[in-house]
């Protein structure tokens, strides 16, 4: 049976306040006294000093059990005993509370992931049939009741209700949804019955990406324990060094070895880094806790140490600052109807997941013959060439017409327009209108309050748009008519001239911008609207597409940096103090071991405060 720290500590704690009383009330002779503080040792501790013996065997003796060990070991060894106790008995107890507060950390972000479904009403046709949502496919048709899950992404085909996203996407307002809608797997419905048709396999839908991409952001925190280990490396020789100095020195200038053996164990107590080691890691963790929260995904804690330097953030435009969701404004054809060409543009775009595409898709309303439609060839950036009964259709920017050399009227309107064109025969064009998203612009005004001036806009699209968007949420720089290309070489072009030890944030939807995401110091998706790649490439994804939570993202991760910084400096600060308070022989090792352990608890309390989001306003 394994009985749980707790219950050692208790059962050690007693054995323990029973040896000082017998100690101090001089009721058993010296030599009774080692049996009883050794069993509260051993009962504690054992599994410590198994830890410490099984590392040095791995010849990896530099850690904090390593530095308990020899502390408490050499106390009973001088005949401390019930210091010696003590040193184990109160590190235990700081590694029970730094348990307590790393399950109480994981619990909430597991609350994040009660998104999991359990089952899928299957429509099949002897009735409804409950199944595991792996088994369903695409195509297949689930009943949806009020209170439950959406355990796959679909969309609706029969019923309105209202949905409850707020533990994807942190936004607490429900969202109304009716037949033709998109719905996302990981939404509660609340109100009346909803029959779905499934667009994603279970593995593909956005309640497994997320869950996914939580457990990696969980495990993921190298950096900053590469910190730690790099920490130990110096840190724990130095003490020890330093602690061999404390005892050796005065002892060959002929003082008394049992005091100066004691205050060098004293100093190896003090010098036990606990607190660091164990509230670093913690901080990042509940900061990535508080962005799930908020609908956030940050995929580790390296991310939010990087994004608490960022000095300057590069915004995409279609589908990042602007909804990404167009309605048509005039459609002008040339030698045929207005209906045949946004029915020739829906066909052409059938095999695109670009927003322009998507919208012009559902501008449709007139239903196609899939069998007239060949093969397609995105012309990244520009738009896209589509064979329809054996004839290629083109569609998208002045760009790609002027690439294939067909002459389009001109037009320097604001307003984004795909051009058409059949075997190299102009059609005419579609005019569209995108709005700025809600939020946009406050977003820029709140990274200027922080200290982020540097703010830009990369577009594919024309100048005139380009710069009236911009204009609209404030962004300084606007580079348009850029290819994908373009985007990075202006993106490296602006990394190149940031101030030293800082990061560029991007922000893109994805869409002709994946490897901008990534080449980015800190890639930020929108993980709503945007492709799987981006999401792969991010390394932060806003799960409901608000420009908003950019600027919380990086508030959240300076408060993060800020409150670890706080613990590191507080830690430090107070062991040097002990230490030096130690070598004087002025701190005991009563002093040393509860300073020990009262740093880690304020540390560990400190780290916590990075879990709290209200701070971050309704955003
Ligand atoms: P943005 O930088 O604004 O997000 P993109 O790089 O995705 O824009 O695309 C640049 C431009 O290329 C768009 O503004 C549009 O004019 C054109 N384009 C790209 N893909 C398509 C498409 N599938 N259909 C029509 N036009 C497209
Ligand atoms: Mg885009």
């Amino acid at each position: 049976m394994k009985i749980s720290l707790a219950r050692r500590i208790i059962i050690a704690l007693a054995v323990f306040a029973a040896g000082m009383v017998l100690h101090h009330t001089h009721s058993i002779p010296e030599s009774a006294e080692l049996p009883i503080f050794l069993a509260a040792y051993l009962i504690v501790g054992y599994d410590v000093l198994i830890a410490a013996v099984r590392n040095i065997l791995r010849g990896n003796f530099l850690d904090e059990k390593f530095l308990m060990m020899i502390a408490s070991v050499g106390a009973f060894i001088i005949g401390s005993y019930e210091e010696g106790t003590a040193v184990m008995l109160f590190f235990q107890v700081g590694e029970w509370f730094e348990d307590r507060a790393v399950n109480s950390t994981r619990k909430s972000i597991a609350d994040l992931m009660d998104i999991q479904p359990e089952y899928a009403n299957l429509v099949t046709e002897s009735g409804v049939e409950r199944v595991d949502p792996e088994e369903v496919v695409i195509g297949d048709i689930i009943e949806v009741l009020p209170g439950e899950k959406i355990p796959l992404d679909g969309s609706v085909i029969e019923g309105s209700s209202s949905l409850d996203t707020s533990a994807l996407t942190g936004e607490s307002v429900p969202r109304s949804v009716s037949a033709g809608d998109e719905v996302f797997s990981g939404s509660v419905n609340i109100n009346a019955k909803l029959r779905v048709c499934v667009t994603k396999e279970y593995a593909d839908s956005t309640v497994s990406k997320v869950l996914e991409l939580v457990e990696d952001s969980i495990s993921r925190k190298a950096p900053v324990e590469k910190f730690i280990t790099k920490f130990a490396r110096y840190y724990t020789p130095a003490v020890i060094a330093g602690a061999i100095f404390v005892a050796v020195i005065p002892i060959l200038l002929g003082q008394d070895p049992k005091t100066w053996i004691y205050r060098a164990l004293t100093f190896l107590v003090v010098s036990c880094p606990c607190a660091v080691v164990i509230s670093v890691p913690l901080g990042y963790f509940c900061g990535i806790g508080a962005a799930s929260k908020l609908g956030i995904l940050v995929k580790g804690g390296n991310y939010l140490e990087a994004l608490a330097h960022a000095s300057a953030a590069v915004f995409d435009k279609t589908g990042t600052l602007t909804e990404g969701k167009f309605g048509i404004d005039k459609i002008e054809a040339v030698g045929c109807s207005e209906g045949d060409l946004l029915k020739l543009a829906a066909m052409a775009e059938s095999g695109s997941n670009h927003p322009i595409a998507v919208s012009l898709r559902r501008s449709c309303s007139e239903g196609f013959d899939y069998s007239r439609i060949g093969s397609s060839e995105d012309r990244s950036g520009m738009g896209i060439a589509t064979s329809i009964d054996g004839k290629t259709v083109l569609a998208g920017n002045r760009k790609l017409m002027e690439s294939e050399g067909i002459r389009v009227g001109a037009d320097e309107s604001a307003f984004t327009t795909v051009y058409l064109a059949r075997d190299g025969e102009y059609l005419g064009r579609i005019i569209l209108s995108d709005m700025v998203k809600e939020g946009a612009k406050e977003m820029v005004e709140e990274l200027e309050s922080i200290g982020i001036s540097r703010t830009v806009m990369l577009t594919g699209d024309s100048k005139a748009i380009g710069e009236d968007v911009a204009s609209k949420v404030g962004i300084g720089e606007a580079h348009c008519e850029l290819l994908p290309a373009d985007k990075i070489s202006h993106l490296e072009e602006i990394i190149r001239s940031k101030p030293e030890n800082t990061n560029v944030v991007y922000v893109g939807d994805g869409i002709n911008d994946a490897p901008s995401i990534s080449r980015a110091d800190i890639g930020v998706a929108m993980g709503g609207l945007g492709s799987d790649a981006a999401i792969e490439a991010a390394d932060v994804v806003i799960m409901d597409d608000n420009p908003g939570k950019v600027a919380t993202t990086i508030r959240i991760a300076r408060r993060t940096n800020g409150i670890v910084k706080q613990n590191i400096v507080f830690a430090l600060g107070v062991k040097f103090a002990i230490l030096a308070l130690s070598v004087v022989g002025i701190a005991n090792m009563w002093l040393a071991v509860i300073g020990d352990v009262g740093v880690a608890m304020i540390a560990i309390l400190n780290s916590m405060r990075c879990m709290r989001t209200s701070i971050y306003g309704k955003k």
